[in-house]
């Protein structure tokens, strides 16, 4: 196998708004599109990496674009080494802070790059960090949003369509009464061996949280998902504590030092960190380590074509989370088989983009 070094030649990025195929209501945003930057990384040898980052708000996407833009003028010409770009992009970040919108930028550079170089020596992603290709379990969250309860069974039998042994609901309705009523509505047309996890998106107060969760504890939710604060990692620590179903935390970790302080917090029974705001591959594998020592099963958030690779790579790999949101905008959208998604055998994340999608859903 040819073990290329690789240049930065430039990097080019494409705005896209992809419209969802079931629009998705949490208790902060309904969310109908996804407005999404496509990276491409280009070598002076010719090959050329890909990634995608959510931008959640339309008009971010500018401003995405232009932190890569700024990334680009910083590293053209470097080796392709994206652990050492990621060190040297931070110092030139330092004074603005790599958060928010720079860390998004940060984080879909890495991912392209890594793309890249497994790209160059032939290989999966998994394969290049020390994984191996196989099938892994997912849960399809592509729904499931705060709607009437009316249409929230009809939906869940929807989404186990693929051989989904699990689903996700939004919760942070106006009382404990009415979550209580949807998470009955869905259990009860789920079969006994389907997983129902529920994410609250931050809805609740420490002491409501304390109230409502433990109200759900005799619901059977496999884990309650960021009842309140994201940051608020002693008052996550305490629901932890005293709240029976496992409390899932991580989308929110800006880095893997969030994490490490988290877990030393005792915030949470679970983790999902987001690879696009836990730094790009680089800092999920960091993030691997962290969940690897401490015995903290960790799960994916959203991104699931590359967010598999990464899994596989990960000691304490719990769940996918499944969306089929980058479909429209992929030559071949990720394959679910009995609710696992599997990893494409080509080399690299086994991202490509459709030209003429992306030439049709782009925004400038
Ligand atoms: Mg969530």
């Amino acid at each position: 196998m040819d073990n290329k070094l690789l240049t930065l030649r430039g990097v080019t990025v494409t705005p896209v708004n992809v419209p969802m195929k079931r629009p998705l209501v949490t208790s902060v945003q309904t969310i109908v599109s996804a407005p999404m930057l496509l990276i491409d990384v280009q070598t002076q040898e010719g090959v050329t990496g890909h990634a995608y980052v959510f931008c959640y708000l339309q008009r971010l996407a500018v401003a995405v674009k232009a932190a890569c833009d700024e990334i680009a003028e910083a590293v053209t010409g470097e080796r392709l080494a994206p652990r050492h770009l990621a060190a040297q992009l931070k110092r030139h970040f330092r004074l603005v802070g790599a958060t928010g919108v720079v860390n998004t930028a940060l984080a879909g550079f890495d991912m392209a790059c890594w793309d890249a170089m497994a790209r160059a020596t032939g290989s999966p992603l998994v394969e290049l960090l020390g994984g191996r290709r196989r099938p892994i379990r997912a849960y399809n969250s592509c729904g499931l949003g705060m709607s009437a309860p009316e249409t929230l069974a009809a939906e869940a039998l929807e989404l186990l369509e693929g051989g989904f042994k699990a689903v996700k609901i939004r919760l942070g309705r106006a009382d404990l009464e009415a979550d209580l009523r949807a998470v009955r509505t869905v259990r009860r047309v789920l079969p006994a061996d389907v997983v129902l996890m529920a994410d609250y998106n931050q809805a609740l107060g420490r002491a409501e949280a304390l109230q409502r969760c433990r109200a759900l504890d005799d619901e059977g939710l496999y884990w309650i998902e960021e009842p309140i604060r994201h940051d608020d990692y002693p008052g996550c620590a305490a629901l932890a504590a005293s709240v029976a179903t496992p409390i899932q935390i991580g989308e929110n970790f800006v880095g893997p030092q969030a994490m490490a302080l988290a877990l030393a917090a005792n915030a949470c029974d679970y983790c999902m960190p987001d690879v696009e705001r836990i730094g790009g591959v680089t800092g999920w594998m960091d993030a691997a380590a962290l969940a690897a020592v401490s015995g903290t099963p960790m799960s994916s958030h959203l991104m699931p074509e590359i967010s598999a690779h990464l899994l596989a790579a990960s000691a304490s790999c719990h769940w996918l989370e499944y969306v089929d949101w980058a479909d429209a905008i992929l030559q071949e959208p990720l394959q679910v088989v009995d609710g696992h998604v599997q990893m494409p055998d080509r080399p690299g994340s086994g991202i490509d983009w459709d030209a003429k999608a992306v030439r049709r859903l782009r925004i400038e």
